[in-house]
């Protein structure tokens, strides 16, 4: 049993998703179709993470064996960077829905507000770490991805990495056609995001969270960060409810009705991981978790801070 975020297009997406960011290719497909098994409907994806076609190799064995049906999944991907100029959106979407073997996406998001320079290197940058911008314009990127639903190539598009006044220069972009169902966004005890979250919730604009554990795989975790997971206060609630860390982290999350994501390659974990609806966290226990805010962040993205759209220099 799972529970649903209604969109402003009128359409259900599913509260908890499957992430795949590091779902290491051999296992990614299994990773898929343990989660379909244990009752996940949404699956978070991008092309970026480069195992898009062993995502869909594990949707298309679920549908064949008749476990579930296309229809009743909600399958996410994000336009990458490289790919922000008008004339390369539409291209990039392509190659996402064949790697996939769909006719079509539930939602596209754009992965960050910035783009990059365009080429073969999906990560350019210059000698001292930044990323290279392209002088794209998201407003103009966003044009081609209303193409896209216009096309009916893709049920809704969203957007993710962006800040409060990026949100707003779109929402009040001349002739927008479609706003953004979602703000897909770091999120988590020590990033609570109260702000965002309450800005976007008033616009009509749903936020999933990514990153709910902490990143603990994330490649520049450094010893001396904080770990969600290991947090002994978040272990104390954990232990109140009979219910492991990671599942409070998640249910966290349900309860702020703001859609989560979190990743695990292994069956038991992407289990645990969805046993979340049987379970509620008192008005205590969520204030207490709130209290925990530090602001910081498993992803500062410090290779796109000199970008005219870096998104984290505002407050919010
Ligand atoms: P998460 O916070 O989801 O943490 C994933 C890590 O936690 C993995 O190492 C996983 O290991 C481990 N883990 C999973 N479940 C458990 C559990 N029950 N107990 C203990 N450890 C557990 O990190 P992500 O950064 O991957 O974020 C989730 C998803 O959000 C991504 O996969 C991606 O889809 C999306 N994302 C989007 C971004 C964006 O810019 N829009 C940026 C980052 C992420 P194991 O696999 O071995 O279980």
């Amino acid at each position: 049993m799972t529970q649903y975020i209604t969109l402003n297009t009128g359409a259900r997406m599913p509260i908890v998703g499957l992430g795949t960011w590091r779902a290491a290719s051999g296992q990614v497909a299994e990773a898929v179709k343990a989660a379909i098994g244990a009752g996940y409907r949404h699956i978070d994806g991008a092309f970026v993470y480069q195992n898009e076609d062993e995502v869909g190799e594990g949707i298309h064995a679920m549908i064949d064996q008749e476990i579930v049906k296309r229809e009743e999944l909600f399958i996410v991907s994000k336009l990458w960077c490289t790919f922000h100029e008008k004339s390369l959106v539409k291209g990039a979407f392509q190659k996402t829905l064949s790697d996939l073997r769909l006719d079509n996406l539930d939602l596209y998001l754009m992965h960050f507000p910035m783009g990059f320079q365009p080429g073969d290197n999906i990560f350019p940058v210059d000698k001292e770490e930044k990323v290279i911008p392209h002088h794209s314009n998201f407003l103009d990127t966003w044009e081609a991805m209303e193409e896209l639903v216009d096309a009916g190539l893709v049920k809704a598009i969203g957007i993710s990495n962006f800040n409060k006044d990026q949100i707003e220069a779109l929402l009040n972009k001349p002739g927008l056609k479609y706003k953004p169902v979602t703000n897909q966004i770091e999120c988590h005890p020590y990033l609570t995001q109260e702000k965002l979250i309450s800005y976007c919730h008033s616009k009509g604009i749903s936020v999933t969270a990514y990153s709910p554990l902490g990143s603990p795989d994330r490649p520049w975790a450094k010893p001396d960060e904080p770990s969600l997971l290991e947090d002994p206060k978040i272990k104390a609630i954990a232990e109140r409810h009979n219910k492991s860390t990671a599942q409070v982290l998640i249910r966290f999350h349900i309860q702020r009705n703001v859609i989560v994501i979190p990743k695990s390659s292994n069956p038991n974990r992407i289990k645990q991981n969805f046993q979340v609806f049987d379970f509620e966290l008192s008005e205590e226990d969520m204030r207490t978790i709130l209290s925990f805010n530090k602001n910081w962040r498993g992803f500062a993205m410090e290779w796109g801070s000199k970008h005219k759209d870096y998104p984290l220099n505002a407050e919010y």
